[in-house]
């Protein structure tokens, strides 16, 4: 039976009817890991023995008759830039290449509560720089709907593991879009929980004022069940919010009646695929015709967005990874003095973007140009906030395309930063508002799957689930599997 196809909760449906034990299902997905990870690549380490020990200990749970989590057994992946102990953890960074946490995450110690399985550590753009997987330190993943094309990033190895049945469901970080446009590009759901909705200690910070963990899925079902596992303040992550979570799943509701849309017409941008635009104004005529209504808003910030985004996040990017210089963290190459060592270290092990964005991030926050740079960038993005404050004063989501296109070829923007920056212009101001968001699958263009963003207010992610889930019922667009080809 090829089980690894199925959803979580279809999964634990079978675990708890003794259909099938945890054990046979971790090696079906161990499996299917070992036929297609030459294809694929989604993984950087790969944890299969681990794996099968967690799950032995959900079947002895089954079988004593102890009540399980509706994670347990039901084996994921993990992005690697959230720390495992013991297990190597890189960023996809060669100066990370053998670095092993001497702690867990907080989302992996929850994860570890719920009896989970994990398959291994997923693939990324070099400490989430990037939205191809290109930018990896050690290899690219290939998007499983079409081999040749870049299954998104920077949590591009989560979102082709669970595309390609490598994993059931994942997690990931989005900083500017990470999570949101690889689930586009392979076909799943992938949600951006408001700011500090989900714990970050123990993620490696990229941008740590726009950074937040969220799930990778098949449906929209298994989103519910992972945020619940997941969300909820902790005391070690100081941005951590300090509220009540709620049950997510309660909020699968097949209704959208008297739900306000929001359409953004800034975020129909020049450049946008015309089959992309087609399938968003296609997906609100449906959901309209399930009760909601519709409005077009301006949110006349955005344009901005993009370029606060590209400042701010290489600011804070380059004071978080001053810390890899040889003597604390990860590798080193000896000099002549200290500050040789540095260099040699540094100009040694980081790669090309992670290079670029500390220079322009210390650049940005330079005594001359602090004023012109980074305070400019912050006041944009208090006027990126406020656009989605007044929007939310009329709508209740805002309904935008995840990206621009469908997954690009890999190769074609890898020259090209600033085109491959313009592929976040829908996701990015999200991150700089703080709210949740949602992408999930809303139709093809040439076979490749096109996203459809739904934003909320914060701590709205309810809504996000409702939303989501109503179109997911009336479609099935997330039924199809990834051919695992080339298309034609
Ligand atoms: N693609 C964006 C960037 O390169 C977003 C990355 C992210 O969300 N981690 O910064």
């Amino acid at each position: 039976m090829e089980l690894f196809k199925y959803t979580a909760h279809q999964l634990h449906e079978k675990l708890v009817s003794k259909e099938v034990s945890a054990v046979e299902l971790t090696k079906n997905v161990l499996a299917r890991v070992d036929a297609v990870e030459n294809d694929v690549k989604s993984y950087i380490t790969q944890t299969g023995d681990s794996a099968l020990a967690q799950a032995e200990a959900v079947d002895a749970k089954i079988k004593q008759g102890q009540a399980i989590s509706m994670l347990a057994g039901i084996p994921g992946a993990l992005k690697d830039n959230i720390c495992t102990q013991g297990i190597k953890t890189t960023c996809a960074s060669k100066i990370l290449a053998e670095f092993v946490p001497p702690y867990n995450a907080t989302v992996v110690e929850k994860l570890m509560t719920a009896d989970t399985v994990i398959i291994g550590k997923a693939n990324m753009d070099e400490f989430a720089m990037g939205g191809s997987t290109e930018n990896s330190g050690f290899f690219t993943t290939h998007n499983p709907w079409d081999l040749r094309a870049v299954p998104g990033g920077s949590s591009g190895g989560s979102a082709a593991a669970v595309a390609a049945g490598q994993a059931i469901w994942s997690l990931g970080s989005d900083t500017g879009g990470s999570i949101r446009q690889p689930a586009a590009y392979c076909g799943l759901v992938g949600m951006k929980p408001t700011y500090g909705r989900v714990s970050r200690y123990g993620l490696v910070a990229y941008a740590s004022s726009l950074d937040q963990i969220g799930p990778i899925t098949r449906d929209v079902t298994d989103c519910a069940h992972v945020l619940n596992i997941i969300c909820g303040h902790d005391a070690k992550d100081s941005t951590s919010i300090n509220t009540l979570v709620p049950d997510y799943t309660k909020a699968l509701v097949n209704n959208v009646k008297g739900l306000k849309i929001g359409l953004p017409r800034e975020y129909f941008v020049s450049g946008m695929d015309s089959e992309v635009e087609r399938a968003i104004n296609k997906a609100i005529e449906q959901l309209v015709a399930l009760g909601a209504e519709y409005k077009e808003i301006s949110m006349p910030h955005t344009e901005y967005a993009l370029s606060a985004y590209y400042l701010l996040a290489p600011a804070e990017a380059s004071t978080n990874l001053a810390r890899y210089d040889g003597v604390s963290f990860g590798k080193r190459v000896e000099g002549n003095d200290i500050v040789d060592m540095y260099k040699k270290t540094r100009s040694e092990f980081f790669g090309a973007e992670v290079k670029r964005r500390i220079m322009l991030g210390t650049y940005a926050l330079s005594a001359g140009y602090q004023d012109a740079y980074y305070l400019k960038a912050l006041k944009v993005r208090t006027l990126v906030k406020q656009d989605f404050d007044k929007a939310f004063e009329n709508v209740d989501v805002i309904i935008t395309p995840t990206a621009p296109t469908t997954a690009f070829r890999i190769g074609e923007k890898a020259n090209d930063p600033l085109a491959m920056y313009l592929q976040d212009v829908c996701t990015i101001p999200v991150n700089l508002a703080g709210v949740p968001a949602v992408s999930i699958p809303c139709g093809f263009a040439a076979n490749m799957p096109i996203g459809l963003q739904i934003i909320a207010k914060p701590l709205a992610e309810e809504t996000l689930i409702r939303t989501a889930y109503t179109f997911e019922q009336n479609n099935d667009y997330h039924k199809g599997f990834a051919t695992l080809g080339e298309v034609k």
